[in-house]
């Protein structure tokens, strides 16, 4: 068995504890494997799926991990230009209209404050939907 010396360092790659001499901790700045195996899996690192996070290889350059993943990403993707942010005056009016047709005219009287606690309330109910 080879002579083991206290580790002073850690697999970067699966965290055991592991000893190496210091000058070649330097030299590879911090980068040491305990094992080939684990050197083999930082060369071709490992990214996680955007959508459900399965690890994927970055050497296929890829950002979700199948198919299914990406049209959920794409999905997403269209969501986002949903979001009431874009066209902020046309959105606030919409919700205006969604508002009185979903509380009565009798939205008309309320004062502006309760006017914006209600448009406020609605935006989070379309929000509420999209997410
Ligand atoms: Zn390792
Ligand atoms: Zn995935």
């Amino acid at each position: 068995m080879d002579h083991i010396r206290n580790p002073n360092t850690h697999c970067i790659i699966c965290n055991k504890a592991i000893y190496r001499r210091p000058k070649e901790i330097r030299t590879n700045r911090g980068n040491v494997f305990c094992s080939s195996k684990c050197y083999g899996r930082f060369n071709r690192r490992e990214s996680p799926c955007i959508v459900c996070g399965t690890p994927i290889l970055a050497h296929f350059h890829k950002k979700t991990c199948s198919r299914a993943c990406a049209n959920k990403h794409r999905t997403g993707i269209r969501y986002k230009l949903f979001l009431p942010r874009k066209d902020k005056v046309k959105n606030e009016r919409i919700l205006k209209l969604r508002l009185l047709r979903l509380r009565g005219p009798s939205v008309r009287s309320v004062d502006t404050i309760k006017l914006r606690y209600y448009t406020f309330i609605t935006k989070i109910e379309i929000m509420g939907i999209i997410i």
